[in-house]
Formats: structure tokens, sequence, C-alpha cells
């Protein structure tokens, strides 16, 4: 017997996997309904169609374009983005679990162990306290991962907090926007068209998150067009984050597996999944597979997450410049994030000059006259 906490896209995408190879599996979540409530954009590549064929219903809008802004400087690229309804993605996923055999008990949240094959959940519709006997637990219970406490594997990563508005914006609806720069520290701010009248207005920030997002509200919508609230956290990968210990496993949010360039958790959950499913079908050790599997390239998010976050306005503007001549497009549009290994390699062919920008965070580093050298070279 395999217990799944949390009915998320990791939850529900390992539990349909696992059951699809005869395991007998348990998810327990905590709400009453899959997918509610919302905090996330729901704005993914369309790499996911790697794992599975997205229903219609779960579609808002696909995008073809995003608007890169910095202080100064702005860039248009096309892409091939796909905007979900993300509690019509839960469920959609959710459905593929029983659909598998998984059995789904909603209403049902984790609170401990009771020994090592022991798990005890509240039913919170009866108001029980019920014992559930399990030979493996795994915590798909996203960011504050009730799972991971109890399991004393507590976390080491850092988490952003993710501010979010729908707001009443009629916006280009074949584009996204991403803005960089000091009023965005440490992330980025977004504004994603989910029909024609409506938007996902948000920022990330590690501290004063209400300062930063309110003024960008202002800016972008105007806070008076606000409709309602989407905010959470967003896990920083980390490298050495604890993600296996004995009969227990975390996954998702819960193990911190997110592009630290984007925010991005869902792919990532949905690639965890598989090597977490073969791993267990096959005895293999998931710390190592993962690492194997996914660990280089969230490191390699986490690098320019740390580079970026050394950027000026004006290394931004600069940037902004570079990437925006026909060849960089192109490969933007050939290679997403979600491939950062040949989208890097490719950018570095193309345009070598990229490589200034890690000698300008070196530069500054060393506190060195050469930094303004190098910007002046790139702008
Ligand atoms: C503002 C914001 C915007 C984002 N935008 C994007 C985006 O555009 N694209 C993208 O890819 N990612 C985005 N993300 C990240 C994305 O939302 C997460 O990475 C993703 O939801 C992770 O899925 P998960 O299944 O691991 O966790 P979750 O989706 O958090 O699911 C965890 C589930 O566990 C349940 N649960 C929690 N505790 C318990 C308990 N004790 N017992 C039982 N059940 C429990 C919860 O109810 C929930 O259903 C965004 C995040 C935020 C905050």
């Amino acid at each position: 017997m395999i217990t799944i906490v949390g009915a998320g896209p990791a939850g529900s995408y390992l539990g349909h996997l696992l059951a699809r190879r005869g395991k007998n599996v348990t998810i327990l979540e905590e709400h009453s309904q899959i997918g509610s409530p919302v905090q996330c954009t729901g704005i993914v590549t369309h790499s996911i169609e790697r794992f599975f064929r997205l229903k219609r219903e779960v579609i808002a809008k696909r995008l073809d374009k995003v608007i890169v802004v910095s202080k100064n400087n702005r860039m248009t690229a096309n892409v091939d983005e796909i905007v979900m309804w993300r509690d019509k993605f839960d469920m959609f996923v959710g459905e593929m679990a029983r659909d598998a055999g998984a059995k789904i008990l909603l209403n049902h949240q984790f609170t401990g162990f009771d020994g090592k094959n022991m798990i005890i959940a509240k039913d919170k519709k009866n108001n029980k306290t019920k014992k559930i006997k399990t030979d493996i637990i795994i915590g798909a219970d996203g960011p504050y991962s009730a799972v991971a406490k109890a399991a004393g594997m507590g976390s080491n990563s850092r988490n952003y907090i993710g501010m979010q508005a729908k707001v009443k914006l009629k916006m280009d609806t074949t584009a996204f926007e991403t803005h960089f720069g000091s009023d965005f520290p440490d992330f980025f701010g977004w504004a994603v068209p989910e029909s024609e009248e409506v938007a996902r207005i948000g920022i990330g920030c590690f501290k004063n998150a209400r300062h930063y997002f309110y003024k960008f509200l202002e800016k972008r919508a105007g806070s008076r067009n606000t409709l309602c609230w989407e905010s959470g956290l967003i896990p920083l990968y980390h490298p050495k984050r604890l993600i296996q210990k004995d009969n227990v496993y975390l996954i998702g949010d819960a193990a911190a597996q997110v592009k630290a360039t984007t925010g991005g958790g869902i792919i990532p959950s949905l690639k965890a999944a598989h090597t977490l499913c073969d791993c267990i079908a096959n005895n293999k050790s998931y710390s190592k597979e993962f690492k194997r599997h996914s660990g280089m390239e969230l490191l390699l998010h986490l690098k320019i997450r740390n580079m970026l976050n050394r950027f000026s306005d004006k290394d931004y503007d600069g940037l902004l410049s570079l990437m925006d001549q026909e060849k960089v497009r192109r490969t933007l549009k050939k290679y997403d994030r979600d491939t950062p290994i040949p989208l890097m390699a490719s950018l570095l062919i193309k345009e070598p000059r990229f490589l200034l920008f890690s000698k300008i965070i070196f530069a500054r580093k060393q506190n060195s006259p050469i930094t303004q050298i190098r910007r002046s070279a790139l702008i």
C-alpha cells in the first residue's frame, strides 16, 4: 500500500503512474475539492504535451509571444505557451489517477505518523481521526509540507512570496509579459492574459512583497480592478534538499522541485513523478535518480537565477538588447525553458557575448573597475 499526501499535480500524476503499474495507491487531499484554492498563474510551455494531451476545457489560452520588459528596454520573442485553468488542470490529473485505479480521499488531512508504517489523518468532514496502515508515504503536499516536517526532513530551501491577483485588464491576448529590474528584486513580475477581459498579474519576492506588488499592480492594471487573490509560496530549488528518508519520499513543491528562473513547478513535478515511480517499482535510489534526471537542469536554473539577482537595471537593459536579435529569437522559439541545457548551449553558440554577463558578475563580485568597461561594451 502506497499513501500519497496531496492531490496537486505532483501527487495525482504520481498516483496515476503507480496505479497504472498495478500498485495499491491512496491519495489523501485535505480540501473538499481538488484544485481549490488556486495559487498559481498556470502557464506552462508546450513541453507539457510530452506527458499527456491536455483536455480542451483545461486550456484558457495559447500564447505565441513573450514581451520581456526592463527599466528602459523591451523585446518580443515567439514562444509556444499554454495558460491553463489551474483548478481544472488539477481535476484533470486527479481524474487520470482515479481512472488508473488510485483511491482519492477528499477532506483527509495528514497530521502525522504513528510509527514507521502508520499515518494519522483527520477526516475533516466527519471530524474523526483515522490511522492508515501503509508501506510507503509520499509527501506531495506543497511548500508547507506537513509530511516533510513530521518525517524530520525539514526544508533548507528558501521560499519566494508569490503575490498574484486576477484583474480586469485588456491586454494583447496572444502575449504574456515578464518584467525585470530593481522594481522586481530577486525575481520578476508577470502579466498573463486568461481571456479578453481578465489577466493574472503577479510578482515574486523574498521580502517586501506587498510593497513591490502593489506598485506593479497600480502601474499595470490599477488596484481597483482586482477580482480575486491567488498568492502563495514558491520554493527555491536547493540541490541538497533531502527528498528521501526510509519509506518517506517528497515530490513537487514539497521537495522544492521548481525552476528557480521562473518559479515554474508543474513540469518539473511531472518529470519527478516518472523518476519516483520508476524508483519505487524497481527499488532504486530516488535521491540519486532525481539528481541524474532533473538535478543538472534545476541547478542550471538556480545558477542563472543567482546571476540575474546580481543584475542592475542597466545589465537587464543590455541583456534585452542582446536578446533582441533574430538568431536569438529563433533559438528561444526552438528550445523552451524546460530544456535549459540545449537552450543555454545554443544561445551561447549563437551569441557568445552572453558570456560577458558572467564576467560582469565576477568583476562586480571582485569590485573591479572592469565592470564598467564590460557593461559599456554590452549596451
Ligand atoms: C503565485 C504563483 C504562481 C505560480 N505560477 C506558476 C506557473 O505559471 N507555472 C508553473 O509551472 N508553476 C507555477 N507556480 C508553482 C506551482 O503552482 C507549483 O510548483 C505546483 O503547484 C506544485 O505542485 P504540487 O503538486 O507539488 O503542490 P500543490 O499544487 O501545492 O499541491 C499540494 C496539495 O496537497 C494538499 N495538502 C497540503 N497539505 C496537506 C495535508 N496535510 N494533508 C492532505 N493534503 C494536503 C493541498 O491541498 C494541495 O492540493 C506558481 C506558484 C505561485 C505561488
